[in-house]
C-alpha cells in the first residue's frame, strides 16, 4: 500500500477524484498541479495512514517513514533547498485535510523547518532580519500550541499572547508589524522559555523531528473536541480521518510587494457572479481568517467608503492573472470556488481551493445561474443545494420599513435577522438557550472553540474580523444571522457590556437586533417581513418538482397555516390535529363540559355546542387547501390536557359550570394517568366516548356538503383514527362513522364521498397491516408515537437523557428528529408490504416530525410512499428532499 502522494513539477502522483484518500485539499492540489496552475510543490500522507495511527495506539504503519523521506528528498530536489541547510534552509507548511472540508477545525503548523540556525540564513535569504524572526516566532508560538501542548487554562488568556501584548506595550506598538527584529529576537526566548515552564518540553531544533512531532499533532486534531463538534454537527463520518498535507512554503509577508488572501468565485452570501475576496499586503495566510487586521478587498468594484485599496489597484497584473486562474477552477470543477493564494514578491501561488460554502440564497441562485451558463444540466443543480439549508429562504429578515435604532454598524457577513438576548462567550449561549434564552453572541472575534456556542445562538456579532473571518464562514455555513469586523464597538469581557462609538452601553441580557444583509445592529427587537418566494426561487423549486414523485403535504390545524403552506408548495393536508381547535378560549368550557358530563345525554349537550364550531373550521381549512386532499383525525390526547391545572383555575371553573370544586377535584384525579401517552387517549377515546368521534365526523361531513352546496365543491376527506393497536378497535369506530354519514346523507339528500383510515403509530399495528389494511383505506405513518414505542422512548422526558446519547455516539441521531431506518425503517417497511398485499390501492403517507426531515423524505421516497407531511415551513425542504431521492435512486 501507498501512504504518501506527491505534487509538483508539473505533475501530481494523485488525482483531484481521490479525496477519501488524500482529502478534499491534497486532492485538489494534485488537481491544480495537473492543470498546470501555480503551486507551491509538497506531499500529501493519505488519510488511510489516520486510521491506522488510531487503530495501532497512535503509532504508524513501518513503510511510512521511507515514504516520507524520499518524498522529502523529491521536494528538496524541487526546491534546490534542504531541510535544516545553513545556506537554503527548506521550510514547509503541514496542514489537515480531511475528505469533507471542515474549516480551522484542526490544526496548522507553518514554517517548519527554522530554528537558531536557519532563521539566520532565513535572514540573509530574504534580505530581511526582522522577516526571518517573525517567521521564527510564528513557528515557536504554534509549534508550542499545536505540536507541545501549551495551552491556556479555562479562563486565562493564550499566555503566548500575553507574552506578545507586553511586549507590543513596552514598544509601543498598536500592531504586530510595529515590533522589530530585535523584539522579535526576545520573542523568540521568551517563548522558548514559557513552553519549557509550562510542558517541561524543549523546543526541538531538529527540523526532521518537527516534522514528525507536526505531523502526529494534525492526525492528533482529527479527534480534537471542537473537530468532533462540527463532524457531528455536518454529518461528517468519524472513521474517515484527515490526510496530511507537507507544502513547501511560500510567503505572503516578504515585504509590500507580498500579500496573501481568500477569494470566492461567486459571492457566497448572494451568489452574484463576481470575484468576491479580501486580501492583506505582507501578512501570512492565517492573518486574513483569524481576524486580526481588517482586510482590503480584491477588486475595485467590492471598494467600499473607507475600505483599504484593492488588490486590483495595488498589483494589478497579479489580479488579472487570480482572475483567470479562478475562472479555469470554476470551469473545471463547475461549481463556486473558495480559494486560498499568497503572492510572494508579486508571484502567485495557490494555497488550496475547494467548493466555496454559501448561503441558501447563493446556493440557489449559484445552481440557477450556472444552469444559465450551461456550465450544470437541472438535475446537477437540483443537488447542489442542501434540502434543510432551504428552510433559511423562508424565515424573515427585518421589516424595511420598520422604526430602527441602528447603534453601530459592521460588515453584512451572513444575511438574515437575529433577535436575542447578548451574551459574551460561547459557553453562555449554550446556558442561556438551555434556560430557554434566546441569544446574540457578541465576541471580539470566535474562533472554532466557539462553534457549539455559535451553533445555538441567533446570530453573531464580532468586533473584528471580515468577511472571510472565522465567524463569517462558520455562520454562512449554518445559516446563520452575523455581523463581524463592527469596530464601532467596544467589549468589555470583565464587565460583560459593549459600548458603542457614541456611549450606548448595551449590558448581557439586553435585546438586540441584528440585520446580517446589512451589516446593522439595532437595539431591542425589530419587526420583521415574510420572505419572497419568486425569482430564482421559484425557478429552482419548479426544477424540483419536475423531478420528484412522492407528493408534499403539510400539518396543518387552521386555514392560516394552510394557506402558508400553500405558497410553500403544499399540495394538501396530510394531518389535521382536530384538538388545537379546542383549546381556544370560546371552545374550551363546552370541552371542559363535556369531559365532566356525568351522562351520555350530558355529553352529548356540550359536543353540540362545539359542532357549529367544528364545522367552521373544517370548512375554512377544506376551502384554504382546495381543491387538494384533507386529512382529518379524530381527538387524540388524554382528556386530562384540556382540564384546569391550578386550584384557582379550578374553582372559576366550577362558577362557570355550576359543580362544585370537591367533584371537580375528583373527577381531575380519576382522569390523572402515570403515563397519560401510553394510556386513555388516541381510538381508545373514540371507543369508550363514541359521541366525540361521533360529532367529530358530523362535523366534517357537514362542512363538505355544506360547501358543495355553497361552492359547489367536490371534496373528499379523509378520516384518520389515531392510535390504533387492533383492527377491531378501527372496525367499530368505522361502522360508527358509516352511521353518521348516513344520517348525514339522509339531512342533505345527498351521498357524501369519504375515505377512513388509519395512523400507524404502534408496533403491533405495523406488524399487524395486513389485518388493519382490510379496515383502512390510507395509512399515515405517526412516526413520532412509533418511535416513542419502539424505542421505549418517552416524547416528553427523554430530553434528559437523549442529547448524552447522541454525543456519545450511541444512538448516531437523535430518533425524533431524523427517522431510525433500521428500527422504525424495518417496522414502516413491513406495514406498507403487508397492507398493500391485501389493499392493492393503499394510499401511505407519513405525518410525523420526520415528514420534513431530508434523509427520512428520502426514505418514505424508497418505500414507495405516495406523501409525506410536514409543518409548513418544511414544505420546500421536503420537496427537494423528494427530488434528490430520485436522482440518487438513479445513480445506484
Ligand atoms: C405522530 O405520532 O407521529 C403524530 C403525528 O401524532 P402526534 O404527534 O400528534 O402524536
Ligand atoms: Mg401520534
Amino acid at each position: 500500500m501507498r501512504y504518501v502522494y506527491y505534487f509538483g513539477g508539473g505533475k501530481a502522483d494523485g488525482q483531484g477524484s481521490q479525496k477519501e484518500l488524500l482529502g478534499g485539499k491534497g486532492a485538489n492540489l494534485a488537481e491544480m498541479v495537473n492543470l498546470a496552475l501555480p503551486v507551491p510543490p509538497g506531499f500529501t500522507i493519505t488519510t488511510e495512514v489516520c486510521s491506522h495511527f488510531y487503530k495501532n495506539n497512535r503509532s504508524y504503519p513501518s513503510d511510512l517513514k521511507a515514504e516520507v523521506e524520499k518524498a522529502l528528498t523529491r521536494l528538496e530536489t524541487e526546491m534546490g533547498a534542504k531541510f535544516g541547510d545553513s545556506k537554503k534552509p527548506l521550510l514547509v507548511s503541514v496542514r489537515s485535510g480531511a475528505p469533507a472540508s471542515m474549516p480551522g477545525m484542526m490544526d496548522t503548523v507553518l514554517n517548519l523547518g527554522l530554528n537558531d540556525q536557519t532563521v539566520q540564513s532565513l535572514a540573509s535569504g530574504s534580505g530581511s532580519e526582522r522577516f526571518a524572526w517573525d517567521c521564527y516566532r510564528r513557528f515557536v508560538q504554534m509549534y508550542g500550541d499545536v505540536v507541545l501542548g501549551l495551552k491556556p487554562e479555562k479562563q486565562e488568556e493564550d499566555p503566548f499572547e500575553v507574552i506578545l501584548s507586553a511586549k507590543k506595550k513596552a514598544r509601543n506598538a498598536k500592531q504586530d508589524t510595529e515590533l522589530e527584529a530585535q523584539d522579535l529576537k526576545d520573542l523568540v526566548i521568551q517563548f522558548k522559555e514559557e513552553i519549557k515552564r509550562r510542558t517541561g518540553k524543549t523546543f526541538p531544533q531538529d527540523p526532521t523531528e518537527q516534522l514528525w512531532g507536526a505531523i502526529g499533532a494534525v492526525f492528533g486534531s482529527w479527534e480534537n473536541d471542537r473537530a468532533k463538534a462540527y463532524r457531528r454537527l455536518n454529518d461528517i463520518p468519524n472513521h474517515w480521518g484527515t490526510a496530511v498535507n507537507v507544502q513547501s512554503m511560500v510567503f505572503g509577508n516578504l515585504g509590500d510587494d507580498c500579500a496573501t488572501g481568500v477569494a470566492f468565485t461567486r459571492d457566497p452570501s448572494t451568489g452574484e457572479r463576481r470575484i468576491f475576496g479580501e486580501y492583506l499586503i505582507n501578512a501570512q495566510g492565517e492573518d486574513v481568517v483569524a481576524g486580526i487586521r481588517t482586510p482590503g478587498p480584491l477588486s475595485t468594484a467590492e471598494k467600499k467608503n473607507g475600505s483599504l485599496p484593492s488588490l486590483e489597484e495595488v498589483m494589478p497584473e497579479v489580479y488579472k492573472q487570480f482572475v483567470e486562474v479562478a475562472n479555469k477552477l470554476e470551469q473545471h470543477y463547475r461549481d463556486m470556488q473558495d480559494i486560498e493564494f499568497t503572492v510572494q514578491h508579486r508571484k502567485l501561488f495557490l494555497l488550496q481551493t475547494r467548493n466555496g460554502k454559501r448561503t441558501a440564497r447563493a446556493a440557489v441562485k449559484t445552481a440557477v445561474d450556472m444552469v444559465g451558463e450551461k456550465i450544470i444540466d437541472r438535475p446537477t443543480a437540483v443537488q447542489r443545494v442542501k434540502p434543510e439549508q432551504l428552510e433559511q429562504l423562508l424565515h424573515p429578515t427585518v421589516d424595511p420599513l420598520a422604526k430602527k435604532n441602528v447603534i453601530a454598524k459592521g460588515l453584512p457577513a451572513s444575511p438574515g435577522a437575529a433577535v436575542g438576548k447578548v451574551v459574551f462567550s460561547a459557553d453562555d449561549a449554550q446556558d442561556w438557550v438551555q434556560r430557554g434564552e434566546k441569544v446574540i453572541l457578541v465576541r471580539a472575534e470566535t474562533s472554532p472553540e466557539d462553534i457549539q456556542g455559535m451553533h445555538v445562538s441567533q446570530g453573531i456579532l464580532t468586533s473584528r474580523g471580515g468577511m472571510t473571518s472565522h465567524a463569517a464562514v462558520v455562520a454562512r455555513g449554518m445559516g446563520k444571522c452575523c455581523v463581524s469586523g463592527c469596530d464601532e464597538i467596544y467589549i468589555n469581557y470583565a464587565s460583560r457590556e459593549f459600548t458603542t462609538k457614541s456611549g450606548i452601553v448595551i449590558r448581557e441580557g439586553d435585546v438586540l437586533t441584528l440585520d446580517g444583509s446589512m451589516g446593522e445592529v439595532m437595539k431591542g427587537a425589530v419587526p420583521m417581513v415574510q420572505p419572497s418566494l419568486s425569482g430564482d426561487f421559484a425557478t429552482f423549486m419548479e426544477w424540483v418538482d419536475e423531478i420528484r414523485r412522492i407528493k408534499v403535504r403539510t400539518n396543518a390545524d387552521t386555514p392560516n397555516d394552510s394557506v402558508v403552506a400553500r405558497k410553500f408548495g403544499a399540495e394538501g393536508i396530510g394531518l389535521c390535529r382536530t384538538e388545537h381547535m379546542f383549546f381556544e378560549e370560546t371552545r374550551i368550557s363546552a370541552m371542559r363540559e363535556m369531559i365532566l358530563a356525568d351522562t351520555v345525554e350530558e355529553r352529548r349537550a356540550a359536543l353540540a355546542k362545539l359542532l357549529p364550531m367544528q364545522r367552521e373550521d373544517f370548512k375554512g381549512i377544506f376551502e384554504a387547501m382546495h381543491p387538494y386532499p384533507v386529512t382529518i383525525r379524530l381527538l387524540d390526547p388524554p382528556l386530562h390536557e384540556f382540564l384546569p391545572h391550578t386550584d384557582a383555575e379550578l374553582e372559576q371553573l366550577s362558577l362557570a359550570s355550576g359543580r362544585p370544586v370537591s367533584k371537580l377535584r375528583k373527577r381531575r384525579d380519576e382522569l390523572h394517568e402515570a403515563n397519560p401517552m401510553l394510556g386513555f387517549r388516541g381510538c381508545r377515546l373514540a371507543i369508550l366516548y363514541p359521541e366525540i368521534a361521533e360529532m367529530q365526523t358530523r362535523a366534517v361531513l357537514e362542512a363538505v356538503c355544506q360547501l358543495t352546496k355553497e361552492k359547489n365543491r367536490t371534496i373528499v376527506p379523509e378520516i384518520m383514527i389515531p392510535l390504533v393497536a387492533e383492527v377491531t378497535e378501527l372496525s367499530i369506530i368505522k361502522e360508527r362513522i358509516i352511521e353518521v354519514a348516513r344520517q348525514v346523507n339522509r339531512e342533505y339528500k345527498t351521498k357524501v364521498k369519504f375515505l377512513v383510515g388509519t395512523m400507524i403509530e404502534l408496533p403491533r399495528a405495523a406488524l399487524t397491516a395486513a389485518e388493519i389494511a382490510k379496515e383502512a383505506e390510507f395509512f399515515s405513518f405517526g412516526t413520532n408515537d412509533l418511535t416513542q414505542m419502539t424505542f421505549g422512548l418517552s416524547r416528553d422526558d427523554a430530553g434528559r437523557f437523549l442529547p448524552q446519547y447522541v454525543s456519545q455516539h450511541l444512538f448516531a441521531k437523535d430518533p425524533f428528529m431524523v427517522l431510525d431506518q433500521k428500527g422504525v425503517g424495518r417496522l414502516i417497511e413491513i406495514a406498507v408490504h403487508d397492507g398493500r398485499q391485501v389493499r392493492g390501492d393503499l394510499k401511505v403517507g407519513i405525518c410525523g416530525e420526520h415528514g420534513g426531515e431530508p434523509s427520512s423524505v428520502k426514505f418514505c421516497h424508497r418505500q414507495g410512499f405516495d406523501y409525506v407531511s410536514c409543518s409548513p415551513y418544511r414544505v420546500p425542504v421536503a420537496r427537494l428532499a423528494a427530488a434528490q431521492a430520485v436522482l440518487e435512486e438513479k445513480q445506484r
